[in-house]
C-alpha cells in the first residue's frame, strides 16, 4: 500500500512538473506512400515506450508526424504499426519535402500543446516540446532533424543504430560542475564509427551546473534505415489521429518544387546475378587494382559496386577509371543502393553498417580481405584471408582452368555423340 501511494505520489508529481512528454517520430512519405524505413523507427520507438511507461508508471505517447498532400489516410497505418497518435499536415504547400517550410510546420507541431488535448489531456499543461524525437538518417531526414533541432534549440545524434532509455549518473566538468549528478530518462544513441570498429555513444544533457543552467529537450536523433524491425501490423490497434493546420508566411512560399522525378540507376544492379564491389583495400596500387576487379567481373558477368570512401575520389586515377567507377551510383548502402544479387563479392571492404544495409540479403557472400577482425567477416559465406593482389589472380586462374575444362568436356560430349 505504501508502496501504490507512493508510486500515485510520483506520477502526480510527474504531472505537475515535466514539461518534456513523448516520443515523436517524423514520417516521410514519398508519392503518398510511407517510406519502409520511417515503420522501422515507429517499432523502435513501440519497443521504447512500451518499456518507459511501465518503468517510469507514466503514460507518455509515441506521436507519428506526417506531412505532406493527401496523406491524411496513411494516418491509420501508422497507428497500425505502432504509433498511439498521428499529428498530420495536410496541405498542398507540404507535397514536396521542402526544407524550409517542413522545419516550420514541424516545430510549430512539436511546441504546441493544443495537438496533444486529445492525444494526452492529462500532460498538456504542461508540455513544452517533445522529450524525444526521430528522424530518418537519409538524405530528407538528414538535413531536416538538423534544422529542426537548431530551431528547438536542442542537440541532435546523426546516425544511430541503437537506443536505450536509462537513468545515469554523470560527472561532467562543465555540465555538472565536476559533481556526480543523477540524470532521468536519458536516451542513450549509439552510433558505429571508424567502419563499425567502435560504437560512440552520445547523450544529449541539460546543463545542471548552475553559471550555465540549460536544458536540452527534445533528446532527438537521425536512424539508420535497417537498423531497426518494424513490429508486425496489427489492424486491431486503435490510436489517436489529429489534424493541423500549419501556418505558412508568403516568405516560406518562395521556393516551388516544379516537378519531381524519380531516377533510374545508370548501372542496373537488378539485372546482374553477381556483383563485385570494391572499398579502400584497393589503396596499395589503385589502379591495377581496379583492373584485376574489372578482369574478375568480365569472366564472372559481373556489375561493379563501390563503398562510399572510393566515391569520394580518394585515389587518383586516370580519366578512364575515375570515370567509369568514381561515381555516387555505384555506392552501396545506405548512402547509395541496396542490391540483393545472388552472390556479392566485397574486395577491400571492412563491412560498416551502412555498406552491410545495403547489401546484407545477397545470397551468397564472399570476401577478400587480409585482416580476419573486419565485420564484413560475420555477414560472408567464404572469407578469404589475403591480399586482393594475391587472391584475385589465384582465382582468375583457377576460374581461367575451370571453364578449360567445361569446354573440353563439352567438345568430348560432341565427338562422342557424333562417333555414334
Ligand atoms: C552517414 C554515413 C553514411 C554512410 N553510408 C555509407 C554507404 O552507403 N556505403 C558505404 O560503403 N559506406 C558508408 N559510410 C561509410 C562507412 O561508415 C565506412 O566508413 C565505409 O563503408 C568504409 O569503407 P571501406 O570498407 O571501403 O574502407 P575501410 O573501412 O578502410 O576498409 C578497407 C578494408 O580493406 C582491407 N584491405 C586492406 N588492404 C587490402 C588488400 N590489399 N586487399 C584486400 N583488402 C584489403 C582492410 O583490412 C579493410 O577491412 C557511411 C558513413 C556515414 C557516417
Amino acid at each position: 500500500m505504501i508502496m501504490l501511494n507512493k508510486l500515485r505520489n510520483n506520477y502526480k508529481t510527474n504531472i505537475i512538473k515535466e514539461k518534456y512528454r513523448h516520443l515523436f517520430v517524423i514520417i516521410e512519405s514519398i508519392h503518398n506512400n510511407i517510406v519502409p524505413a520511417s515503420l522501422e523507427m515507429l517499432g523502435e520507438a513501440r519497443r521504447l515506450m512500451d518499456h518507459f511507461n511501465l518503468t517510469y508508471n507514466s503514460n507518455e505517447k509515441v506521436i507519428a508526424i506526417l506531412l505532406g498532400d493527401g496523406i491524411k489516410d496513411l494516418s491509420q497505418e501508422l497507428i497500425f504499426y505502432g504509433a498511439d497518435a498521428v499529428i498530420y499536415a495536410d496541405d498542398p504547400n507540404l507535397k514536396y519535402p521542402i526544407n524550409k517550410i517542413y522545419t516550420k510546420v514541424i516545430s510549430q507541431i512539436a511546441t504546441d500543446s493544443n495537438s496533444l488535448e486529445e492525444i494526452s489531456p492529462e500532460y498538456v499543461s504542461e508540455f513544452k516540446k517533445p522529450r524525444y524525437m526521430f528522424f530518418l538518417a537519409d538524405s530528407i531526414g538528414r538535413h531536416l532533424s538538423a534544422t529542426v533541432l537548431a530551431e528547438l534549440d536542442s542537440g541532435l545524434a546523426s546516425d544511430i543504430n541503437k537506443l536505450v532509455i536509462s537513468n545515469l549518473e554523470i560527472k561532467h566538468q562543465h555540465k555538472t560542475n565536476g559533481k556526480a549528478i543523477s540524470y532521468q530518462k536519458i536516451l542513450e544513441m549509439y552510433r558505429p564509427d571508424f567502419s563499425g570498429f567502435l560504437w560512440t555513444t552520445i547523450l544529449c544533457l541539460d546543463n545542471k551546473n548552475p553559471e550555465i543552467e540549460k536544458e536540452f529537450h527534445p533528446q532527438a536523433c537521425s536512424i539508420i534505415p535497417g537498423a531497426f524491425q518494424p513490429i508486425i501490423k496489427d489492424t486491431r490497434r486503435t490510436g489517436t489521429i489529429v489534424e493541423y493546420k500549419p501556418k505558412f508566411d508568403q516568405d516560406d512560399l518562395k521556393i516551388k518544387v516544379l516537378k519531381q522525378e524519380l531516377t533510374k540507376n545508370p548501372f542496373q544492379f537488378e539485372n546482374y546475378k553477381v556483383i563485385i564491389s570494391f572499398g579502400r583495400g584497393i589503396k596499395e596500387n589503385p589502379q591495377d587494382n581496379i583492373k584485376l576487379i574489372e578482369k574478375l567481373a568480365k569472366f564472372l558477368d559481373a556489375q561493379i559496386g563501390i563503398s562510399l570512401p572510393i566515391s569520394k575520389k580518394i585515389f587518383q586515377l586516370n580519366e578512364k577509371y575515375d570515370s567509369l567507377y568514381i561515381t555516387p551510383n555505384r555506392v552501396i548502402g545506405t548512402s547509395g543502393i541496396r542490391v540483393t544479387p545472388k552472390i556479392y563479392i566485397a574486395v577491400g571492404i571492412s563491412g560498416a553498417i551502412q555498406h552491410l544495409e545495403g547489401m546484407k540479403e545477397s545470397d551468397f557472400i564472399i570476401a577478400i580481405n587480409p585482416d580476419e577482425n573486419s565485420p564484413i567477416k560475420d555477414v560472408c559465406d567464404i572469407f578469404i584471408k589475403g591480399r586482393m593482389e594475391d587472391v584475385i589472380p589465384i582465382l582468375l586462374e583457377e576460374l581461367d582452368k575451370q571453364l578449360g575444362q567445361i569446354k573440353e568436356e563439352k567438345e568430348i560430349k560432341v565427338n562422342t555423340y557424333g562417333k555414334l
